[in-house]
């Protein structure tokens, strides 16, 4: 236990706890009920069964056919299949493939894997706010372009990109490109249906929404795509392999419950985000990327000359869990390249801490996360001077 007693978690774009309910309805996908989904006695219909509602309820959220729902282990293979699947389906319209300059690393480094078999990939520009550069996008996209990704919200910063614009544009110039769309921090915050955002495709993963890690889903309305594995033809042949049947009933009571709460999410995430902004300027910091771009979910600040690791070392004392950048990109111990292209100098983006919010955040958290970053700093400067 920490020095405070208390443990205040706000890294919830890393992960969220699992929800009591979605808990209790995963949990006899876990014990009794274990029937395999392609056996065809009664356990297996049954898990088959609770696959179909699983996927209906899916369908239902994001308004697609219950078809064009894909589950996989989490977002990044969805990403796999958005950018892999769908550029190699595609590959014989050309050989050119965007992506967004904040992209996550499980799409940035498909993308890269791509170049091996003769593509060649660009990255969006952003403008000089962090928003993405929709004239200088524009004047890339042409008739060889064959998949355009970009996520609908940083989970680095949280800004939300305009998927429509930027859909309506690749349509008009880049008429044979999949627009995929990475939607992991979205789900249960913004409107994330095809037909709303304009794209082909999209990844979700179910930890981001107080459901299970190791589950996600690719969703699809367009096109062909080229499995990632092969073998008993399960999703349709699109994605072998026994579905996780206990993650994915999990995944579409956390979707449920996003969804009928979400209300109650974005006041959550505000209060706590306004509690935050409040003190911040006594911190010395402040917000990233300043504020209407973002979802108030997730909080980016830079507290320019004071290290993110060693502030975060003594947030962690004082019980405050937070991040310093993205949670995968620390594991890598190097910079994200999304600072770069948001043009902090390599000193100010070793200075970004990241409080991510969840409807269970309360604003006392909040507030306590925010008299703990004030003290860390004023401890902090008397040290130094
Ligand atoms: N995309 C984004 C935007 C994410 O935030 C994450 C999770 N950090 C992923 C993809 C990957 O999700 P998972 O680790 O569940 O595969």
């Amino acid at each position: 236990m920490p020095e405070s007693g208390r443990i205040v978690y706000l890294d919830h774009a890393a992960t969220t706890p699992l929800d009591p309910r979605v808990r209790a309805a995963l949990d006899p996908w876990l014990g009794e009920r274990f029937g395999n989904p392609s056996s065809r006695h009664p356990f297996g219909v049954a898990a088959a069964e609770a696959l179909d509602r699983a996927r209906g309820e899916f369908a239902r959220i994001l308004a697609v056919r219950p078809h064009d729902v894909v589950f996989t282990s989490g977002a990044t293979e969805a990403n796999h299949l958005g950018v892999l699947g769908q550029a190699r389906a595609n590959k014989r319209h050309g050989k050119r493939v965007l992506i967004g300059a904040t992209e996550h690393p499980s799409v940035r480094e498909a993308a890269r894997s791509l170049v091996r078999e003769g593509f060649a990939v660009e990255t969006l520009p952003l403008d000089a706010t962090g928003g993405l550069d929709l004239d200088a996008t524009t004047r890339l996209l042409s008739a060889d372009v064959v998949l355009v990704a970009h996520m609908l919200v940083s989970n680095e910063f949280g800004s939300v990109y305009p998927s429509r614009e930027l859909a309506r544009r690749v349509r008009a110039r880049a008429p044979h490109a999949r627009f995929h769309v990475d939607a992991s921090q979205a789900l249960g915050k913004l409107d994330c249906a095809p037909a709303e955002l304009g794209c082909d495709s999209l990844a979700f993963s179910a930890h981001k929404l107080h459901g299970p890690q190791g589950v996600g889903a690719f969703v699809h309305v367009g096109g062909a795509i080229e499995p990632l594995f092969v073998g008993g033809g399960q999703e349709h042949g699109r994605r072998s392999g026994t579905e996780n049947v206990a993650g994915i009933v999990g995944f579409a009571a956390a979707a449920r419950l996003a969804d009928a709460e979400r209300d109650d999410t974005l006041r959550a995430t505000h209060a706590a985000r306004s509690a935050m902004l409040a003190r911040l300027a006594e911190a010395g910091a402040r917000e990233l990327v300043p504020g209407g771009r973002g979802l108030d979910a997730i909080l980016a600040v830079l507290a320019p000359g004071l290290p993110a690791e060693v502030v975060m070392h003594h947030l962690e004392r004082r019980g405050v869990y937070a991040s310093a950048g993205a949670a995968c990109q620390s594991r890598k111990n190097e910079q994200s390249p999304s600072f770069a292209a948001l043009g902090l100098t390599p000193d100010d983006a070793r200075s970004v801490l990241r409080f991510s919010f969840a409807r269970t955040t309360t604003r006392a958290e909040a507030e306590f996360a925010a008299q703990a970053l004030v003290d860390v700093r004023r401890e902090l400067e008397a040290v130094r001077s």
